[in-house]
């Protein structure tokens, strides 16, 4: 499978979703309060949505604002993007020379690299060749697993270790070199995250003061959207029911609070009939199990968005490290087991709301 048919399957899932009205990662506002005013529009093979309150007029001049910081990062982070920082990195691994990148980019592996060291590698940036011996990533179909030799080979070039970053006062600033040969950096598990930042703090240099952004479900929140509400209510959709608005509960986002939700029920490839989600164990290159999803409330989106992905390969017993590092933040496991549990961490009592058919499978971890 090229790496077209890969982004073709993923988006080919999105838009089933897309036509049950769900919300892509599986979350919106829930309720009955009248509705804020959205722009919706596609980007990085996904949808993005700008929410501001009710009565709000000046829609039209932010979403551009807004969308501009988005195409900016994927310019800089796309894997695919020929000029990418990522994509010259990865053509120059092993031959030691040390590529020259901008500082926002240095920004998001520095703390990729960092969870990373957090995870013991269960979130680890250097992924993409198991990616691509997965199928996905512009890796070619598979129609059988993997052979052993192949993943001991492949799991050889996956090691954030190996990645090595340079910031210096003098220009060029920052630099970054892979060691070996064959190895990529595929920052597809931090990149929406960090996007969401960006917007948002260009929002706040434009004085907006109430907003919501949402990236494929990294979503972060300033203000509340009606009077009496302390921030924006969310939706955690429930990946086990098709129809639109069906949810496992809700979370308030209070000021400059994030979440971000990784699944294993949206993009995905299917190796001998069998469904291989898009997040991968780096530390025995198999598809992360255990979990169907995990939803993560933030101070940021960035720390959401690569802690859901972290946390979604560690599964729920293997989280302290991680959660210890990141302060308030907390985690929903929706368990892949029969029946499923909803896990929720400390740091969400009081915060997250099961829904009345959810109420009975939660249970608060410690
Ligand atoms: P989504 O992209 O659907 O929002 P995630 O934030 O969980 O979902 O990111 C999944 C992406 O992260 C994959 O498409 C891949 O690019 C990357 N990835 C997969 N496994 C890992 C891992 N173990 N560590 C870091 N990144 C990963
Ligand atoms: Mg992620």
């Amino acid at each position: 499978m090229n790496h077209l048919s890969d982004r073709a399957l993923a988006s080919a899932a999105k838009l089933i979703l897309t036509g049950l009205a769900a919300l892509l990662a599986g979350c919106r506002q829930p309720g009955p309060a009248p509705a804020p005013v959205t722009a919706r529009w596609p980007v990085m093979s996904t949808v993005a949505e700008l929410s501001l309150p009710v009565g709000a007029t000046n829609l039209p001049r932010l979403q551009p604002i807004v969308a501009g910081c988005f195409d900016a990062v994927e310019n800089r982070l796309s894997f695919f993007r020929e000029t990418s920082d990522i994509a010259r990195i990865n053509r120059q691994a092993g031959t030691g020379i040390p590529v020259a990148v901008a500082a926002g980019t240095a920004d998001v592996l520095a703390q990729a690299l960092s969870v990373a060291r957090e995870s013991g590698g269960a979130f680890d940036p250097t992924v993409a060749p198991l990616m691509r011996l997965w199928g996905f990533r512009g890796g070619v179909t598979n129609l059988a697993r993997p052979a052993h030799e192949a993943l001991g080979g492949t799991l050889a070039l996956v090691d954030w270790r190996q990645v090595t970053l340079v910031v210096t006062a003098a220009p060029p600033h920052a630099a970054v070199h892979l060691a070996r040969p064959g190895m990529e950096l595929d920052l597809g598990g931090i990149a929406k995250g960090y996007a969401v930042d960006q917007a948002y703090d260009a929002l706040l240099r434009e004085g907006c003061s109430v907003f919501l952004v949402n990236l494929a479900g990294n979503m972060r929140g300033r203000g509340a959207p009606a009077a009496g509400r302390r921030g924006w209510r969310i939706g955690i959709r429930d990946p086990l029911q098709v129809q639109a608005g069906a949810w496992l509960g809700t979370l308030t986002l209070e000021d400059g609070e994030a979440l971000a939700t990784s699944g294993n029920y949206e993009r995905f490839v299917v190796v001998e009939g069998e469904r291989v989600p898009h997040i991968i164990d780096p530390r025995d290159g198999q598809p992360a199990r255990g979990l169907i999803s995990v939803t993560v409330l933030a101070g940021s989106a960035l720390e959401a968005d690569a802690l859901s992905t972290a946390l979604f390969v560690l599964g729920v017993d293997q989280r302290r490290t991680v959660l210890r590092a990141h302060p308030g933040c907390g985690a929903v496991y929706l368990t892949d087991t029969r029946p499923p549990r909803l896990r929720v961490t400390p740091e969400l009592h009081g915060r997250f709301r099961p829904a009345p058919g959810w109420k009975t499978a939660v249970e608060w971890v410690d």
